[in-house]
């Protein structure tokens, strides 16, 4: 790639069920010229995160999807090359919302400086970032944990779920966490300090997860649905809350959802146990929340309250097959490019 180069992965076709390479293409185009107001970015990181597999489909949803040809969306953290805006110069770092690709051009309105000394970097798009965010909105102002409650998330050893768990704790309730595979069920009670762990792979997940909750289940953040959530559903106390952050299990899914019609037994619950079910996109709290959760989070983490997992991966070209492996659980921790 020459310096007037840059690399981007655009969107070369709409998957069925579960993405594959040939769904992405890796092209090559001019390094554009910023405008007046604009800045030329080098992109640094990308982060990979589970919505963009809801980018890809042409089905009407929160956010509008990537169109073929389209460069892939993304977070990223960048380094301004050249400024046209009055806040920034060469050299500056930023988060922007750049996509899958090594340069980009970005209005100075839309950035925010990141200081490298006060974090590393990849914290921007991961624990003190998006989904570090989400779980702390969501844990919050949803569920609502109280001391002795018991708090269950799947997804656990991921930037959301690892976040839920140890802010149910440090309000003192019970991180009761669900992951896939032994390495990362030890690590989730090991390192993030869970009081135990579960394994959704095991035959028996629904005998261990009632085990694991003598006392029922207060608090489920919902990250993934399917048979963890029928592993849950009849655990669930009188006035327990459900915050609904995300589907992972059934994104790959398409068309009509198979199975029996189980929503008359649901909603008999919802009435009988006083149930809250409340679905959420995290930027509904941003103006809000955003700067309380940066300031209590960068305490958290400097305490060593809350702990934090990345798994970096290197190179643009190698981001394709390793979103295909985020939705299945390849990655461990959160899932980040660097370019
Ligand atoms: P993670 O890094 O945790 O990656 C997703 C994880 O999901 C995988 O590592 C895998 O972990 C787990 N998983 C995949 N398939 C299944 C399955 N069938 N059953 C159980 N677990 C499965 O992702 P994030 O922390 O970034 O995101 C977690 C959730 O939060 C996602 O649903 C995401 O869409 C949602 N989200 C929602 C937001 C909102 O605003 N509502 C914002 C950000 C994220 P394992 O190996 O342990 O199974």
């Amino acid at each position: 790639m020459s310096s007037s180069e840059k690399q981007q992965i655009v969107l070369a076709s709409r998957p069925e069920g579960r993405p594959a390479p040939s769904n992405f293409r890796l092209e090559r185009a001019a390094v554009p010229v910023p405008a007046e107001g604009q800045v030329l970015l080098k992109i640094l990181y990308l982060s990979l995160d589970p919505y963009m597999r809801g980018r890809m489909s042409a089905a009407k949803s929160y956010s509008a999807p990537v169109e073929i040809g389209q460069v892939m969306e993304g977070g990223t953290v960048a380094e301004v090359l050249e400024s046209r805006h009055p806040g920034f110069k060469a050299g500056d770092v930023v988060l922007s919302h750049s996509g899958w690709q090594s340069h980009a051009l970005a209005h100075g309105d839309q950035l925010r400086k990141l200081d490298p000394a006060a974090a590393p970097l990849t914290t921007a798009l991961g624990v003190l970032g998006m989904p570090g965010f989400t779980a702390y909105a969501g844990l919050l102002t949803i569920g609502q944990p109280k001391p002795g409650e018991t708090v269950v998330v799947a997804a656990a050893s991921g930037p959301v779920g690892s976040a839920v768990g140890q802010i149910a704790r440090i309000k003192g309730a019970r991180a009761v966490g669900i992951a896939g595979g032994p390495e990362k069920c030890a690590f989730v009670r090991e390192t993030f300090g869970f009081d135990v762990v579960v394994d959704h792979r095991a035959p028996d997940l629904a005998a261990q997860l009632a085990a694991a909750c003598p006392d029922g289940i207060d608090v489920y953040f919902e990250n993934v649905g399917g048979k963890v959530w029928e592993a849950v559903f009849p655990l669930l106390n009188p006035f327990a809350r459900i915050p609904v952050c995300g589907l992972v299990a059934q994104y790959n899914s398409s068309g009509d959802f198979e199975g029996p019609d189980r929503l008359p037994i649901v909603m008999r619950q919802v009435l009988s146990k006083s149930l809250t079910i409340r679905g959420f996109i995290q930027r509904e709290f941003v103006a809000e929340q955003r700067p309380a959760f940066e300031r209590e989070m960068a305490a958290w983490i400097a305490s060593g309250a809350v702990k934090f997992k990345e798994d970096i991966v290197d190179g643009l070209d190698q981001a394709p097959e390793a979103f295909i492996g985020l939705l299945e659980g390849r990655n461990f921790g959160k899932l980040i490019v660097k370019i």
